[in-house]
């Protein structure tokens, strides 16, 4: 499922892409997509994201807003055809965008440019003051916390828990019993992770590819995600998987107190 660093590099791509240009034809090739309305003719003015969340904004104040969901991707062509489990279509003179997603969870909407979800961007608002606050009433494990997205928009299951065993953090900690040392390092190693993530395109390790089709080379620096039964790179321990709030959650028990 693309995580924030995934949106991010995608949205990325897509400003350098299409910012300024003009759509020639909007088109929703799956009507379980949504009901985007048409608009072809008017002129994209930028691309952004909030969590997982992107938004094109367009002139005359609305935007498109996507969710990519499970397996939802952007993809550039310059030729012509359409790419397998293509939903949307924006063109352009000389390229072709595509919404593709085979799981068909994606949605799309139009709606008013200025409005946002609700929940803080975990890479852009990150705020360890903040987070230490909100679990103050809470009684969930710190790896269920991470992963509601009106504490952390954008965190998902993968960063989470790599994220947790950089900070040496035990993924099962009732939030709300974290020190505030312990807050600042798992917010600094959430923006570390998230940084070095975007910088390699994300996490390819099931179909994420870029606009371009590029597979991110992430999956390379996973420490725990996905690693049950390896040895831990830190005290040589073995990587366990646990389910932590209904999820599969990898980490050290060796080293994550
Ligand atoms: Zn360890």
């Amino acid at each position: 499922m693309p995580e924030l660093p995934e949106v991010e590099t995608v949205c990325r791509q897509l400003r350098a892409a299409i910012k300024g240009k003009r759509i020639r034809a909007a088109r929703v090739l799956d009507e379980k997509i949504g009901k985007p309305g048409d608009t072809a003719g008017r002129i994209i003015l930028d691309v952004e994201r909030q969590g997982k969340w992107l938004r094109i904004r367009l002139e005359g104040g609305q935007a498109l807003e996507f969710h990519l969901r499970m397996t939802g991707r952007f993809l550039r062509l310059e030729e012509k055809g359409v790419p397998p489990h293509a939903r949307f279509l924006f063109s352009f003179p000389g390229e072709n965008i595509f919404l593709v997603d085979p799981r068909r969870f994606a949605t799309l909407s139009l709606v008013e440019g200025k409005n946002r979800r609700p929940g803080a961007d975990a890479l852009l608002e990150l705020d360890a003051g903040a987070l230490r606050k909100k679990a103050e009433s809470r009684k969930t494990a710190i790896k269920a916390f991470m992963l509601d997205q009106k504490v952390l928009a954008g965190m998902g299951n993968i960063y989470a828990c790599e994220a947790l065993y950089r900070s040496g953090i035990d993924p099962r900690r009732p939030c709300r019993g974290l020190s505030p040392a312990e807050w600042k390092r798992l917010s600094r190693s959430i923006r570390f992770i998230f940084k070095e993530a975007i910088s390699m395109r994300g996490t390819s390790i099931s179909d994420w590819r870029d606009l371009y089709g590029r597979k991110g080379d992430f999956q390379n620096r996973l420490r725990v995600y996905g690693s049950a039964g390896a040895k831990c790179r830190r005290c040589g321990g073995e990587i366990a998987r646990i389910v932590v709030g209904g999820r599969g959650t990898y980490y050290c028990p060796g080293c994550q107190v």
